[in-house]
């Protein structure tokens, strides 16, 4: 048998790498991946080759066993900084009868702050949060709006964590029966009754580096009523029925049974069944964690603890883009730390109980929208639609960058000054 060039009689590995990550001294080293063109195949290169190759020097990639190329290509490793190269973007081109048309809004809706779909409707009927706290309802087809309900939320002052602006953020109840208003790295956020325009519910996340993250608040339906699933401290989550102000989620807390875990920005399924928690642990690390929705609101208050399925683990990466694609989970950023980050997709699927993925796919940059066969990301160049499940891009909308997704009138749209521009989905 043959002595690979690592100095060991096995299998051979299925990457090459430079002769420094090789040997005892191997795990000493940073490392990057260089993208050979050829779908998502890398080698392995250490960072001092990687700076000669910066200078012209392209360096001596070697073959060696498997074990060696597991042992430093290993997420556990931890020591990747970073991706070179270009990866082949799969492409199956598709018909896709879809070309974005703008409507005008009506003057007291320009500018809006956020605009967030009625998800259960199957027309386009947004609910649109104007900077004086109106909460509007708007059907993007007759132009036809009303005001439905005020909110002013406490001031807060400060910045976010990354430097971005504390902002307010619109979410609406699938049924438009209820919205709620919070405010994004900050604290404060209300529920608002959108029958009677009153505010029902105060919320308060805690003040506990609350500027790390979105403000967790998502609606959902359960047994015939619209619930809130909200933050109401740094590590925790509940559930209220708004129409009542019934917990939903009560359960006690102590230093044993809480988790050390800073709850992010939530994505709930279509169905309703699973939800996603895109929070972060102190190092830091980001940690979108998955529990079972429907077990949460039917009497097992410690699924948001004790249920909890780890989907990525991303060191100094949380708050990115991710998407529901039906039952899978489409997440943003293939690597394990911030500075490692490929664009690409990982999908997972809550329902297996891990993180391993059942796709990894590269190309799709910026916001990800899913429905149940198609995912979309709305890159700076405009809209790709992907395959999740081969990772193929099947067609594009270049210069139409969406911000909203309204699934019940399978639009996708984004607002810019008086206009909103709007795309259908094709079935
Ligand atoms: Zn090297
Ligand atoms: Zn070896």
């Amino acid at each position: 048998m043959k002595v690979h060039p690592c100095g060991h009689v096995a299998r051979l590995g299925p990457k090459l790498m430079c002769r420094h990550l090789m040997g005892e001294d191997g795990l000493s080293h940073d490392y990057v991946h260089l993208l050979t063109g050829r779908g998502m195949e890398y080698h392995l290169c250490c960072e001092d080759c990687d700076k000669a190759r910066a200078d012209g020097v392209e360096p001596e990639l070697l073959e060696a066993c498997e074990g060696c190329v597991e042992r430093i290509d290993d997420p556990d490793n931890r020591a990747l900084v970073g991706w070179r190269g270009e990866p082949e973007i799969p492409r199956r081109p598709e018909p896709f009868d879809a070309v974005p048309f703008r409507t005008e809004l009506p003057r007291r809706l320009r500018e809006p702050v956020d605009f967030a779909a009625v998800a259960g409707e199957d027309r386009p009927v947004w609910m649109v949060l104007t900077d004086d706290g109106r909460i509007m309802r708007f059907d993007a087809d007759t132009g036809d709006f009303a005001v439905l309900g005020r909110v002013r939320l406490p001031s807060e002052t400060g910045r976010a964590w990354n430097g971005g602006e504390l902002r307010r953020r619109l979410h609406v109840a699938p049924r438009g029966d209820f919205a709620a208003v919070v405010r994004d790295y900050g604290r404060h956020g209300a529920v608002v009754d959108l029958a009677t325009g009153k505010t029902v519910m105060k919320l308060d996340g805690g003040d506990y580096r609350c500027d790390t993250v979105p403000f967790s608040l998502a609606f959902t339906e359960h047994e015939g009523r619209t619930v809130v699933v909200h933050r109401t401290d740094w590590n925790r989550v509940d559930a209220t029925d708004p129409a009542t102000g019934e917990l939903l989620t009560d359960r006690t807390l102590d230093k044993e049974s809480s988790l050390d875990y800073f709850h992010g920005a939530l994505h709930v399924s279509a169905d309703g069944r699973w939800i996603v928690d895109d929070g972060w642990v102190w190092a830091p690390v980001g940690i979108p964690y998955a529990w079972d929705l429907r077990a949460w609101l039917s009497g097992e208050p410690r699924v948001a603890e004790e249920g909890l399925t780890r989907l990525a683990y991303r060191d100094y990466h949380w708050d990115g883009p991710m998407a529901w694609a039906g039952d899978a989970f489409a997440i943003a950023g293939i690597g394990p730390d911030d500075i490692a980050l490929l664009d690409g997709v990982v999908l997972v699927h809550p329902g297996n109980g891990d993180d391993s993925p059942v796709n990894v796919f590269p190309g799709p940059r910026g916001a990800l929208f899913g429905d149940a066969r198609r995912l979309y990301s709305a890159g700076p160049d405009g809209l790709e639609v992907w395959d999740p499940f081969t990772g193929e891009r099947t067609a594009a909308v270049p210069g139409f960058v969406p911000a909203r997704h309204h699934p019940g009138a399978r639009e996708l749209a984004a607002v810019s000054g008086p206009v909103m521009e709007r795309l259908r989905l094709p079935a």
